[in-house]
């Protein structure tokens, strides 16, 4: 058995995990990852990325990567709701309401302003190795998959040499390595890092069970694309209904594998001639051809991790919170989370923070949790509250008035169209899921690596579909673009992977620039002082449509500190007496130097 010193065990090779390695890599943090499978998901599972997500592969250099083989918003931005697929009768193929979602349609302009790129498509079955590669690229030899971590054990408290001891197994060939970690990411969705240390999950553990089919087929003939997901409500029987995605690798009509959430009661899953008849029944194609690839019956849990932070151990993604795939938050916050992680680690490992540093992270990262868990839960119910009473349906109505029903919302009649607005007022609802922009990038920390200043934030629309950027402590430093050289930038670019802290300032901040430098000097961490002005002397940057200046929110003298995650650490609204001293005071309240 051989023996392997690490600073950083990342367990798990999902989404979360592979991008911890990324982040990691960025910081130029030694680490080793190990996946217990021999290759990336074979499901497709999530595939919505939201704005935040591919912000953060922005940074880290991946969005293009991503970009190149995702649907982009004009191909995915709708949600639509249709009776079924194809047929011949009266209520066969209809649209029941559609609505722009996710940044597309007329949503695009909103996104555009929010953020330096859109949101983007692509299932895990394809993000995975794309996240995998850089993986690989940036940390050649650590990172391990066909090694599954067996047993962990933190070694004793207090001592300067504290560490975890991980055994890791190789699937292959049984052999195993003892791993010690200074610290450990747990990003194996709860399967063995929790249990392992007694980690505590809080909510629903068994919500309800859903099916989802895995196939290729062409259905050029019937699909009408552009939907992230197109709902079927049967008008004839209620067992029937589903829900289709396409999977890639094309987008559009001509996609050649699909998702099927379907209902399987009665059906043995194993049986695959079963499951392909029930598929061809549920699409109202009974000679459609088609390659079953996989069907998996899930458990939609509501759960979420007592504790973010066990010793030395961190849980990220699944493993720190399970909700429902509505607004696709799962894959983004676990993303996000190990985006939050992996600049602190950095800090801590290298000396420039200390461990108190790493306590942060649950309390950044946990209220996010929370929050995103709560609106996964809700927006899944109203989302059910939607389907059934858009058209009239519901538990009460009996099923022979269901095809009734239908007739009724299509027909050409002053009642028909009262339905159909009514409808109409119903589905709007739903923007709290497809159109939650300020759920995806509105989330703030009020405690943890940031000085408060005071300010209230933003008021939030209660059905998170307005996001207001803003540079309050705590939250995502608002997107503008700004030019150097006749360069367009964003403010988000000035803010590398691994360059540690950037301070923006105005064209009467020459002060910060000197204050940068000795905060710098005295805490030995990097801070880069950037002027965005008017165009005229001393400034990098200009701010050549004054879309920076309408959000800084400080003046021309003020200055804006952001932490690595491109989250605002502290700000300055007009000049400081002492802005050496300020921004020092700010950086060691930020890195745990100093008490709040
Ligand atoms: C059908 C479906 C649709 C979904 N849709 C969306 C969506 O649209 N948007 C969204 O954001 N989320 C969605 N989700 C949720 C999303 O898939 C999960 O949130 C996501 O996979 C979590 O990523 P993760 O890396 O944290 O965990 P996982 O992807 O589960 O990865 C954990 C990894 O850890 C490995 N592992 C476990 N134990 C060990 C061990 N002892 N040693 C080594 N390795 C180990 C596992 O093999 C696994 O690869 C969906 C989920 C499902 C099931």
């Amino acid at each position: 058995m051989s023996t392997v010193e690490v600073p950083v065990l990342i367990v798990g090779g999902g989404g979360s995990g592979l991008a911890a390695s990324v982040f990691l890599s960025g910081h130029g943090v030694d680490h080793l990852l190990v996946e217990r499978r021999a290759d990336t998901s074979r499901l497709p599972k999530a595939h919505y990325i939201n704005q935040r997500t591919m912000e953060i592969f922005r940074q880290y250099g991946l969005a293009d990567d991503v970009a190149e083989r995702a649907a982009a918003p004009e191909q995915f931005g709708k949600v639509r709701w249709q009776t079924t697929l194809t047929g011949q009768g009266p209520l066969d193929g209809r649209v029941i309401h559609e609505m722009d979602g996710f940044g597309g349609g007329a949503l695009r302009e909103t996104y555009e302003a929010a953020g330096p790129v859109l949101p983007a498509k692509l299932p895990q079955l394809r993000l995975e190795p794309v996240l995998r590669r850089h993986a690989e690229e940036r940390n050649p030899g650590g990172v391990r998959f066909g090694h599954e971590l067996v047993s962990l054990t933190e070694n004793a408290a207090g001592g300067a040499d504290e560490s975890i001891t991980a055994e890791i197994r190789s699937m292959e060939t049984g052999e195993t390595t003892t791993v010690i970690a200074r610290y450990v990411i747990a990003a194996d969705a709860g399967r063995t890092v929790g249990p392992a240390l007694g980690v505590r999950m809080e909510g629903l553990p068994a919500l309800f069970d859903a099916t989802t089919a895995y196939f290729s087929a062409d259905l050029s003939q019937w699909w009408t694309e552009g939907s992230v997901i197109t709902w079927f409500l049967n008008p004839y029987r209620r067992d029937l209904s589903s829900a289709l995605i396409e999977m890639g690798p094309t987008w559009g009509k001509h996609c050649e594998e699909w998702g099927l959430h379907l209902p399987l009661a009665g059906i043995d899953r194993t049986d695959e001639a079963a499951v392909v008849g029930r598929i061809r029944e549920v699409l109202g194609l009974p000679d459609l051809e088609l390659t079953l690839h996989d069907v998996t019956s899930w458990s939609v849990e509501a759960v979420l991790a007592e504790r973010y932070r066990h010793g030395r151990a961190f849980l990220v993604g699944d493993a720190a919170h399970r909700q429902p795939p509505a607004v696709g938050l799962g894959l983004n916050s676990g993303i996000q989370d190990a985006h939050n992680l992996a600049w602190k680690l950095a800090a801590v490992l290298s000396g420039r923070a200390g461990d108190g540093l790493l306590d942060t992270y649950e309390a950044e990262r946990r209220p996010v949790g929370q929050y995103n868990l709560g609106w996964a839960m809700s927006a899944a119910a109203n989302h059910q509250v939607i389907i059934d009473a858009a058209v009239g349906l519901g538990p009460h109505v009996p099923p022979e008035r269901r095809t009734p029903a239908f007739f009724s919302y299509f027909s050409p009649t002053p009642v028909g169209a009262a339905q159909r607005a009514r409808a109409a007022e119903i589905f709007a609802t739903h923007r709290g899921e497809c159109q939650a922009l300020d759920v995806e990038t509105g989330f703030a920390y009020e405690q943890g690596a940031v000085v408060p200043d005071g300010s209230r934030p933003p008021a939030r629309s209660p059905l998170g579909d307005e996001y207001r950027p803003t540079t309050r402590p705590g939250h995502v430093l608002p997107h503008a673009w700004v030019e150097r050289e006749g360069r367009r930038v964003s403010t988000h670019d000035l803010v590398g992977s691994g360059t540690g802290f950037v301070l923006i300032t105005g064209a009467d901040g020459a002060a910060w620039t000197g204050a940068a430098e000795l905060a710098a000097e005295k805490l030995s961490v990097p801070v880069t002082a950037i002027r965005i002005g008017d165009g005229g002397e001393g400034a990098e940057y200009a701010d050549a449509d004054g879309d920076w200046q309408r959000l800084r929110e400080t003046d021309g003298a003020g200055a804006v500190l952001v932490r690595p995650d491109q989250h605002v650490a502290w700000r300055a609204t007009g000049a400081e007496a002492d802005p050496a001293g300020a921004l020092t005071e700010a950086l060691a309240l930020v890195l745990g130097h100093r008490a709040p």
